[in-house]
């Protein structure tokens, strides 16, 4: 595991957590929403714990401990994560940049694997906890994310918290915190994760060498992590092959598509986050065909995208994909999801159509 270090608008939280270091409590809960760093605070947290000449507030990268933890290999540290997602693909910040087209393929494969913390793993986790530091320090648990957890991984966690082993600290994310049990929650110190301003993340972008950061940081809601990196991006998404399908289908259609083909095809419990970025993505995709010829994200679409490009007006398409920014920014609100994607798929169409097109079907006379 590559070294990580805070983010610049974690600094505040980042002093807190040292200056806590000698008297931890036995679980930390970072909560806040997707693509602020929170990750990465708490892995440098756990790099720290388990380095052994940390010298003020950072890990020195040259004691055994920290030799154990770049070779991701330390004993004292445990995963407990879904096997969908692998502790590489958690760090959005350090991973290569742009151009990385292989994320989709491992995110498909990755699909076959639980979403879920199952109750497996948590026993593994506490077994792992009733043996001794390997290295005399302490044992540190990385439980991202929290809701990922089903229901017996939760209740045997309980048991767990109840008496945490002494030297034990459980480091623990949660991007929804509204759906982590109150029972897991309250023996959890809570933390906010900071936010970073509009101004800090696009100089943090900009110092990472992004290309159309601006844009970029709109697309993501101004949440920066993960942008440049679209392995992470995939990380997050939700999304299963069926429904991935009915979108691609549905937008594949173009300006042919109509509200009648999109009422009777959206999922009911679509999920909304995922959803909009896979529309995101298509759009600029579309950009991409219509200005470049070249498509980024689903080349596996070339040809519809060559199909729909042809009569766009790229205008349209970048204002829709400024309001999918605006809905994105609000996804984790319980809204009714159908209705959220059904809005923006009507609004594609409304997109696609005013480029002074007539859609085929009204066309043909
Ligand atoms: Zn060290």
């Amino acid at each position: 595991m590559e070294q990580v270090t805070p983010l610049p608008w974690q600094q505040t939280l980042w002093a807190q957590l040292v200056a806590w270091r000698e008297r931890l409590p036995h679980a930390l809960l970072l909560h806040g929403p997707r693509g602020v760093g929170k990750r990465q605070l708490l892995k440098a947290f756990a790099q720290l714990l388990l380095c052994e000449t940390a010298v003020d507030d950072s890990p020195c990268g040259r004691c055994a401990g920290c030799h154990l933890w770049l070779a991701d290999n330390h004993p004292d540290l445990r995963w407990l994560t879904p096997a969908a997602q692998m502790p590489e693909r958690d760090d959005a910040a350090s991973a290569d940049a742009a151009g990385d087209e292989s994320g989709e393929l491992r995110s498909a494969s990755a699909s076959k694997t639980s979403r879920e913390i199952v109750i497996d793993q948590v026993r593994k986790t506490g077994e792992f906890l009733s043996l001794t530091a390997h290295r005399g320090g302490r044992q540190v648990v990385l439980l991202i994310p929290a809701e990922a957890l089903n229901g017996p991984a939760a209740n045997a966690l309980l048991k767990v918290l109840e008496e945490p082993p002494a030297g034990s600290v459980f480091l623990v994310i949660s991007d929804e915190l509204d759906a982590v049990l109150p029972t897991i929650r309250s023996r959890c110190i809570l933390l906010s994760a900071p936010v970073p301003t509009a101004a800090q993340a696009l100089a943090w972008l900009q110092s990472r060498g992004v290309d159309h950061a601006a844009t970029r940081l709109a697309e993501a809601g101004g949440a920066p992590v993960g942008i440049g990196d679209e392995s992470a991006l995939d990380d997050r998404a939700t999304l299963d092959s069926a429904t991935r399908d009915v979108l691609f289908t549905l937008l594949g259609r173009g300006p042919a598509l109509t509200g009648a083909e999109v009422a009777s095809a959206v999922p009911k419990d679509i999920a909304v986050a995922p959803a909009i970025r896979l529309l995101q993505r298509w759009g600029w995709d579309l950009l991409a065909e219509r200005l470049a010829g070249r498509v980024r994200y689903y080349p596996q679409y070339q040809r519809q995208f060559a199909t729909v490009a042809r009569a766009l007006e790229p205008k349209r398409v970048v204002e829709w994909a400024a309001a999918l920014a605006q809905m994105q920014a609000v996804s984790d609100h319980p809204l009714n999801g159908r209705l959220v994607i059904e809005g923006a798929l009507l609004s594609y169409i409304d997109a696609l159509r005013t480029a002074g097109t007539n859609p085929p079907m009204t066309a043909v006379r």
